[in-house]
């Protein structure tokens, strides 16, 4: 198996990545908060994960990730509060509209997408164990983490704790950053109506760190092989997840990769909710953009660089997906001359994909990823504009295009054949004649035959029509 460097965010430095076991990659990713539409920022978060899944596949791994759902915190009790709901039926449309944005940017789908309040009871588990350590102190009914206790506090953020002043804390999900306190663990309820879980460390409600820490635990039993997030999620939320899990569980390792991504930003500014400077998947899509460029232009910038997003910018990302496409149609429609159509055949060998893995196994670098295929589309396009192109060299062409978009995710491999509308009309008339004669075998051919070529009939009042997929 050929090797990935991976810059982990723990030692500062590029590794070899050697998880504990290849036939199971343990992946988990901070993932949404339910609250409202994932905005671009959010989104390209989500297309590293899948970039990395897509890349683990490539080198023969076998992923088993995560992707948790936060659907509990300040925010959301709030919102769900003011429209009277109860969390789950606040949360349930903010997690389908999570799910199609996903699936609209091809996104491949992970093995688990576990809820924050599925997983109550490995937090109270992990508070126990945090108590027994002696990290834990009580204030008004609230159990909050005693940061100072914990040796390795800061170890991946690099933040310095020796200006802290002990005991004083944060109760909110909301932070400044670089300021460092206690955190809550385990929130005594404020209000009435507030949601509230009745334990056996009294009632109350999770705080946010908590809850990733319980569902490493719960999708894994113990840790992972790379943790991911937002360079934003760095400190204090992970560095709080590593007190937590590697306080209670001192003799367990936790996580051995630490993966950061880059935001995405506005004019320089980071894209947040908060700033009202975002745009959602949606707002794109009904100005007519087409998410595959949206996924190309997200994913084309490396992971850990900042990325900023201007319409040219998209403009620039479709030029670049079409380019690519253009030459991909050019070698289908040349193998169509020979009577032929493509067809991948899985786990073919190709020396020219090497050169494409080497870049990925540089820290994902798609950069390098992206000048070696546009080094291909040019190199395609020479060739074919010689005078008679080989066929095993067309499919060859074909097979590396089709693993390199095992990665991109926003490619097409079928032929589009351009057929006028005065040929559909003369095939949808021929159709009705073949059904006016009662030959419907004939009939039935013709409407096949329109449907693979994609056009729908549809009977009206005013006769038959058609219209294009
Ligand atoms: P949230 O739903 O706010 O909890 O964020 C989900 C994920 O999106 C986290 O991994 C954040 O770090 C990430 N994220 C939030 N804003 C941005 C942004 N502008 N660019 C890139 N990632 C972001
Ligand atoms: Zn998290």
């Amino acid at each position: 198996m050929k090797e990935i460097r991976f810059h982990n965010s723990l030692s500062g430095n590029k590794e070899v990545f050697r998880p504990e076991f290849p036939d199971r990659v343990r992946v988990y990713s901070c993932g949404p908060t339910v609250y409202n539409f994932a905005h671009l920022g959010n989104l390209r978060a989500f297309l590293f994960v899948d970039l990395l899944r897509r890349v683990l596949v490539a080198f023969g791994y076998k992923p088993d990730m995560t992707m948790n759902i936060t659907d509990i915190d300040d925010k959301i009790i709030r919102e769900s509060m003011a429209q009277g709901k109860n969390i789950r039926e606040f949360t349930e449309p903010w997690v389908k509209a999570f799910q199609e944005d996903l699936e609209s940017l091809n996104i491949q789908k992970l093995e688990h997408y576990p809820r924050a309040t599925d997983s109550i009871p490995s937090m109270i588990e992990i508070i126990k164990h945090l108590q027994s350590h002696g990290l834990v102190y009580e204030k008004d009914g609230s159990l909050y983490y005693s940061i100072s206790k914990f040796k390795n506090y800061g170890k991946l953020s690099g933040i310095d704790v020796s200006g802290m002043k002990t005991g004083t804390r944060y109760d909110t999900d909301e932070y400044d950053k670089d300021d460092v306190r206690d955190f809550v663990l385990w929130k005594f309820p404020k209000q009435e109506g507030e949601p509230s879980w009745d334990t056996e460390i009294g009632p109350g409600r999770p705080g946010w760190h908590l809850e990733c820490s319980a569902m490493v635990r719960d999708v894994y039993g113990s840790g992972v092989d790379i943790h991911t997030g937002g360079v934003d999620l760095t400190f204090p939320h992970h560095e709080n997840e590593i007190a937590q899990s590697e306080g209670a569980f001192p003799e367990e390792s936790f996580v051995k990769y630490w993966l950061h991504s880059e935001h995405l930003l506005v004019n320089g500014e980071k894209m947040a909710k908060s700033k009202g400077n975002f745009f959602t998947l949606r707002d794109l899509v009904k100005d007519g953009i087409e998410p595959r460029n949206i996924r190309f232009l997200l994913l084309s910038a490396h992971y850990r660089s900042k990325l900023n997003f201007t319409k040219e910018r998209l403009e620039e990302a479709a030029g670049s997906v079409s380019k690519i496409q253009n030459c991909i149609n050019r070698l289908l429609e040349e193998l169509s001359k020979s009577g032929k159509t493509f067809q991948s055949k899985t786990n073919v060998e190709l020396t020219a994909w090497d050169e494409f893995l080497e870049s990925l196994a540089d820290d994902l670098n798609i950069s390098k990823f992206l000048a070696s295929v546009f080094e291909l589309v040019k190199d395609s396009n020479q060739y074919l504009d010689q005078n008679s192109p080989n066929e095993d060299e067309i499919v060859k062409r074909l097979e590396l295009f089709y693993k390199i978009d095992s990665i991109l995710g926003v490619l097409s491999f079928e032929r589009k054949v351009e057929v006028l509308d005065s040929e559909i009309d003369e095939l949808v008339r021929q159709r009705q004649e073949a059904r006016k004669n009662k030959n419907f075998a004939e009939a039935d051919r013709l409407r096949d035959k329109l449907n693979e070529i994609g056009i729908i009939l549809e009977d009206t009042k005013e006769g038959l029509r058609w219209k294009r997929k």
